[in-house]
């Protein structure tokens, strides 16, 4: 049986907050494979900056150079609404075999009590925690108690703390600052030869 810990997230752009996440989670809970899921976002919410096709050209740049991790385009095919019970639920019936771990930062940790048939999903997925600066989530002790049935069912792991989010990425951009070394390197060549979030880059 594989282990299969599952990044989803807008990605809008993919930042090394989001690789180091993984593969903390990787290594704590010894997965086989991080499949990365970007999101596709619903008409009524804030759009992101950059469309779906660019949002993945990113993730797979950053991604490449790692066997353990690849792309999964399931939400971005979907179109419409992306909830995560209906993601894990299709990739259950498609990989009947392999064992599932949703991956989430601080903020998303802290928000999971209201997501959709949540009591469901944590039945289906371990989840994966990591700390996350700022950008989000409660203070150790501001966290309300878990749920019974989230208790046990969420791995805190660990990771150097970056204090960087996609918001800070697309701001800088959109002020002609610098991003280099908030990206990998292939992800911030392509976002300034596309000129996502600002300014192409003129060479
Ligand atoms: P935005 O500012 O647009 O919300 P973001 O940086 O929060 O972007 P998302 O695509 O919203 O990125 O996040 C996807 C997942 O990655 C979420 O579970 C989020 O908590 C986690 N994550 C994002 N940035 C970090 C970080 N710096 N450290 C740890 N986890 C992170
Ligand atoms: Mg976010």
């Amino acid at each position: 049986m594989r282990r299969i810990g599952l990044m989803g997230g807008t990605f809008d752009p993919v930042h090394i907050g989001h690789l180091l996440a993984a593969e903390a989670a990787r290594e704590a809970a010894e997965l086989s494979e991080v499949w990365f899921i970007p999101t596709s976002v619903p008409v009524h919410k804030p759009q992101p900056g950059a469309s779906g096709a660019d949002r993945r050209a990113l993730v797979v740049a950053a991604i490449a150079d790692h066997a353990g991790f690849r792309l999964e385009d399931i939400e971005l095919d979907r179109q419409g609404a992306s909830y995560t019970i209906d993601t894990v639920v299709e990739l259950r019936r498609r990989h009947p075999d392999d064992a599932f771990y949703w991956i989430v930062g601080a903020d998303m940790r802290d928000d999971l009590p209201r997501w959709r048939r949540i009591e469901e999903l944590a039945g289906l997925v371990t989840f994966i925690a990591l700390e996350r600066p700022a950008a989000g989530g409660l203070a150790e002790g501001e966290r309300q108690p878990l749920p019974a049935y989230l208790q046990g069912r969420i791995l805190d792991a660990h990771m150097p703390q970056i204090g960087i989010s996609s918001t800070d990425i697309r701001r800088r951009r959109a002020e002609g600052r610098s991003i280099r070394y908030m990206v990998p390197e292939a992800v911030r060549t392509e976002i300034e030869r596309k000129g996502l979030y600002g300014p192409r880059a003129v060479d």
